[in-house]
């Protein structure tokens, strides 16, 4: 059984961005960049069900700009057997990135499609479900348990109020929840094995796909300041307030 995984380069979860001057957009210019933390708990998943036996192949793919090829072997590391670069200088919005991954797995033909259950840096929610919609399969998001048995996938997720099971056949798409793993570390000796794995490169127009952006971005900017506390002189003087001001927001 393949197992097809996206992974994409983000902006690592750890920096604090900005947004630029003319509010055009966040400033990207040198800030570190890391595989989508989503990501790396499908590519651990991934990587568990192939020592368990269950997958015999793990393909991580990417698309983006050439450094994405730094997220692949970080993918590589982690256990993957091989990635796919998809290249592109644009600005990939997920319908883009979902019809990518649709003539993958056309040529692939995975058993399973796993994705981050959302990308940090748009935070869209969108490219799994999108992907499951174009390639006509049957999806469980956010997941936060796996289990493959009988030619079907077990999916638990959270959901307001509980748990939900769901069974589904494969092929299948499933997006993957922050409680499904912990992905492991990362040691040298398996970045030393990742580079000799292979990477291959192709491009949208290869894949028949028009990446052209759907969407325009008329502004971003910074959420509002909070305002600065007060400090109260006693107990007392803080129920008044809590009674009197305190105001849901
Ligand atoms: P989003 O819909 O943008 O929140 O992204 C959801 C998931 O889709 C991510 O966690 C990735 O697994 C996948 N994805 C989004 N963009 C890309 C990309 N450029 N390359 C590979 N995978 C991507």
């Amino acid at each position: 059984m393949k197992i097809l995984v996206a992974v994409k380069r983000c902006v690592d979860a750890n920096v604090k961005v900005g947004v630029k001057r003319d509010n055009t957009g966040v400033d990207m210019a040198n800030v570190k960049m890391s595989m989508n933390p989503f990501d790396e708990i499908a590519v651990e998943e991934a990587v568990r069900l192939k020592e368990a036996g269950v997958a015999t192949e793990v393909i991580a793919v990417s698309a983006g700009v050439a450094q994405c090829q730094e997220t692949l072997r970080t993918a590589l590391a982690i256990g993957a057997d091989r990635a796919v670069l998809i290249e592109s200088n644009e600005v990939l919005q997920p319908l883009a990135v979902a019809k990518l991954l649709r003539a993958l797995v056309e040529r692939e033909q995975p058993s399973l499609v796993m994705l981050g259950k959302q990308a940090i840096d748009d935070d869209s929610n969108q490219t799994g479900q999108m992907l499951a919609a174009l390639a006509r399969l049957p999806q469980a998001t956010f997941a936060s348990k796996v289990v493959i048995a009988e030619g079907r996938a077990t999916v638990s997720r959270e959901v307001d109020g509980g748990a939900e099971t769901l069974s589904l056949t494969l092929p299948a798409v499933v997006t993957t929840d922050l409680r499904l793993n912990e992905p492991r570390y990362v040691t040298l000796p398996s970045i030393m094995k990742a580079k000799k794995k292979p990477l291959d490169v192709m491009t949208p127009e290869a894949l028949g796909v028009d990446v052209a952006p759907r969407l325009e971005t008329l502004k971003v900017s910074e959420p509002p300041k909070r305002a600065a506390g007060v400090k109260v002189a006693d107990a007392k003087a803080l129920v008044v307030k809590l009674t009197t001001e305190a105001r849901v927001l």
